[in-house]
């Protein structure tokens, strides 16, 4: 299917960091000026509330002070809230006994119809109300018939009432606050928070600048590098630095790296060994036919046998490689079947009788019993074929291979058991790679393609089977592998 490729090229980082610094600050700022415009109001109002209970409260609990009018006094230069005291022991009439009120204020004195409302009110209600009231004032003070309505300002007062008892007499405390926010107040306000929005813009620029160089920087170094093996360059090494993820991106490249460079040089090495191995084959067979052709008296069996044994050769590689590169695209599929694994292993030994009596190899198989497994057949064969024919090649002077069944626990293991030179313990977890050899020096003398482990490998894991080797340099190897025992019930 057609990739579709018109997808827009992404932002920029630091485009993409400036547009949500500016987004957050946005968000901020509008909460703020929120608070400012359309709750301040209601802000302002819940803390006199507050406010002006402690107040109450305190006076209640300071009452039989006798320094109650100096508390008093404080409490009104501390909060700018007007405190009058009445005594309304008599109910009728109300004995005015304090006032926080100046001389020029007491105008601004209570009714006493009022007073009587809020004392009836708080009465009703228990010892205490709070009253919300509001009024309209006049910019500077007096009020005049031309004035224009927007000198005029809408204040909102908070009045608590709270009735007292100190000792016999009854007495009536009222406290009075604005709550409306002064203008200045407001002005200030607003001012700051201009102030605020001028600053954050300017963080959120100098922030997402920041950041986003401090981001960007090790990923640009990173990609440069990916440039670099991207260009077959395996020697690169991924070394920014900043943060944690970026350092584990560049661990993961490098290993990538390396694991690139090793698969590169199996490759070249393949490239020359399988043109090698097909060459000289070919080379033979040609060189025999041409004698044949052209000498007389060279059309002998011998000659004949020579060109047979290299086809054969021949034919073994391209198989081999066939056959990996089938099993792991999966074009391979594994195809079980119960048969008989003891038998198994006698014919494959058999194969290889003619050579242990013209060569002097000693092949030799143990087993208790007859094995059934269930398994694909011909795979294993394939598995002990190439297990079999690697100990006879890597047998060494001594040419013994031996062949063992062992059964325990319902699971049947084959160890094949030569007593070659061994292999060292650094390159035995190679071994079952593709195209690794173990004697780099390609020696003809020993028939192998590099293929015969890994064919082995992928075959064991497409059954699941455990498998390994052991392997003592000077001594011999063992190669093994394990699989269920067929039982009928
Ligand atoms: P090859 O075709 O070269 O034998 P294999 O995949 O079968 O390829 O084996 C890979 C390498 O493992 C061999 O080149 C050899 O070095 C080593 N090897 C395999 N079997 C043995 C063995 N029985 N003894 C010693 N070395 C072995």
């Amino acid at each position: 299917m057609k990739q579709n490729n018109t997808r827009k090229p992404s932002k920029r980082l630091r485009q993409k960091l400036l547009i949500y610094f500016l987004g957050f600050s946005a968000i901020i700022l509008g909460a703020l000026w929120l608070m400012q415009t359309v709750f301040l109001d209601d802000v302002y109002r819940i803390i006199k509330t507050i406010g002006i209970e402690q107040s109450a409260d305190y006076i209640s609990e300071n009452i039989d002070n006798y320094n109650i009018t100096a508390i008093l006094d404080d409490i009104h230069r501390q909060n700018d809230m007007h405190i009058d005291v009445y005594d309304t022991t008599q109910r009728v009439n109300f004995y005015h006994l304090y006032t926080s009120r100046e001389e020029r204020d007491l105008s601004t004195d209570y009714m006493p119809h009022q007073l009587r409302n809020y004392y009836n009110d708080a009465k009703e209600k228990g010892g205490e109300k709070l009253f919300l009231e509001e009024y309209t004032s006049v910019k500077g003070g007096k009020k005049t018939p031309h004035m224009p309505q927007s000198e005029h300002l809408r204040v909102k007062n908070m009045t608590c009432v709270r009735i007292l008892q100190d000792g016999d007499m009854e007495l009536m405390v009222v406290l009075r606050w604005a709550i409306t926010p002064s203008a200045s107040t407001v002005a200030t306000l607003r001012f700051i928070l201009i102030i605020i929005t001028i600053l954050l813009a300017l963080l959120s620029v100098t922030m997402s600048l920041i950041i986003s160089w401090k981001f960007a920087k090790p990923l640009k170094d990173t990609n440069e590098t990916a440039k670099r093996l991207a260009r077959e360059d395996y020697s690169v090494s991924f070394e920014s630095y900043g943060y944690r993820e970026v350092e584990e991106l560049n661990s993961t490249l490098n290993f990538a790296a390396t694991e690139l460079g090793v698969a590169s040089k199996l490759r070249k090495e393949l490239i020359a060994n399988v043109s090698h191995d097909l060459r000289t084959p070919l080379t033979m067979i040609k060189g025999y036919a041409e004698v044949m052709r052209d000498i007389p008296g060279e059309m002998n069996e011998e000659n004949l046998t020579a060109i047979v044994d290299e086809s054969t050769r021949l034919s073994n590689l391209v198989s081999d490689l066939l056959d990996i590169s089938k099993l792991q695209s999966g074009a391979m599929p594994i195809d079980k079947k119960i048969f008989s694994l003891t038998t198994c292993i006698s014919d494959i030994l058999s194969r290889f009788t003619s050579l242990s009596l013209q060569q002097g190899y000693s092949l030799s198989f143990e087993s208790s019993e007859e094995v059934f497994v269930f398994a694909d057949k011909a795979r294993i064969e394939q598995v002990l074929y190439n297990l079999i024919s690697n100990a006879v090649n890597y047998s060494g002077e001594r040419k013994e291979v031996i062949v063992c069944e062992k059964l325990a626990d319902g699971i049947v293991r084959v160890e094949v058991t030569d007593s070659g030179k061994g292999i060292e313990p650094e390159k035995l977890k190679n071994i079952w790679d593709r195209y690794y050899r173990a004697d780099k020096n390609h020696q003809r003398a020993v028939v192998g393609t590099g293929l015969g482990l890994s064919i082995v490998k992928e075959i064991l894991d497409l059954h699941g089977a455990h498998f390994g080797v052991f392997s003592k340099v000077g001594e011999g190897s063992t190669f093994w592998f394990e699989l269920p025992v067929y039982n009928e019930n």
